[in-house]
C-alpha cells in the first residue's frame, strides 16, 4: 500500500501545498459557536481541494490511477505505481487504522507552518499515519497523549481547528481521532 507523504510539516497542510487552490468558501456547516449563541463562527477548509467540509461531515480526497487502480495522498500528477499519468480526484475512506504515530511537542517554524506556534500557547499534538481502505495518510491526531493510541486502533476523520482568517472564519485542516 503506498504511503500517502502530503507535504507537511508537523502533519499540518503548509502554506506550499502543491495540490490545489486554498479554500475560500464558506461551507456553512458545520459551525461552532464560541461565546455567545448569538455568534456563529463559520469553518472553512485549508485547503478544499484535499479537505471539503459538509453537512454529513468532512471528506478527503486523494488521488486514484485509472491505469492500475493505485490510491495515493493527496493527490499526485503521477502514479508512483505504474507511472501512469491518468489521475483522477476520489473521496477517500473516513475511517481507518492507527499505522504508526508520534507527538509533536515543540511548535513548529512558522512559515510554513500555519497554526499557532507561540510558546506560550501551544499545546504538543499527535500526528500519525492512519490506513484508511485505499491509502495510508498522514495526518494530525485529537489525542497527543501515548498512552491512549494503539497500534491498530480504529480512527475517524475529523477537523481541528488552526487559525482564524481576516472574515472571522475558523480555518480547520483535518486530523484523526479515536473512534469507537
Ligand atoms: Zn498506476
Amino acid at each position: 500500500m503506498q504511503v500517502g507523504n502530503i507535504a507537511t510539516l508537523g502533519g499540518t497542510p503548509v502554506r506550499a501545498s502543491p495540490v490545489g487552490p486554498r479554500g475560500a468558501r464558506c461551507a456553512m456547516l458545520p459551525c461552532t459557536t464560541e461565546g455567545s449563541p448569538a455568534i456563529v463562527k463559520h469553518q472553512v477548509s485549508i485547503n478544499e481541494f484535499v479537505l471539503e467540509l459538509s453537512v454529513a461531515g468532512p471528506v478527503l480526497f486523494g488521488g486514484r490511477c485509472r491505469d492500475c487502480g493505485n490510491h495515493t495522498f493527496p493527490v499526485l500528477s503521477g502514479c508512483p505505481r505504474c507511472t501512469g499519468t491518468d489521475i483522477e480526484r476520489v473521496p477517500l475512506g473516513a475511517r481507518g487504522s492507527l499505522w504508526g504515530w508520534t507527538v509533536q511537542g515543540f511548535p513548529p517554524k512558522d512559515p510554513p507552518y500555519l497554526g499557532s506556534n507561540d510558546p506560550q500557547t501551544f499545546a504538543p499534538f499527535g500526528v500519525g499515519y492512519v490506513e484508511l481502505p485505499e491509502v495510508i495518510v498522514e495526518a494530525r491526531l485529537t489525542e497527543a497523549e501515548p498512552a491512549k493510541l494503539a497500534q491498530g486502533m480504529p480512527m475517524a476523520l475529523t477537523v481541528e481547528p488552526l487559525f482564524e482568517d481576516d472574515a472571522g472564519r475558523e480555518v480547520v485542516t483535518f486530523a484523526f481521532e479515536p473512534a469507537a
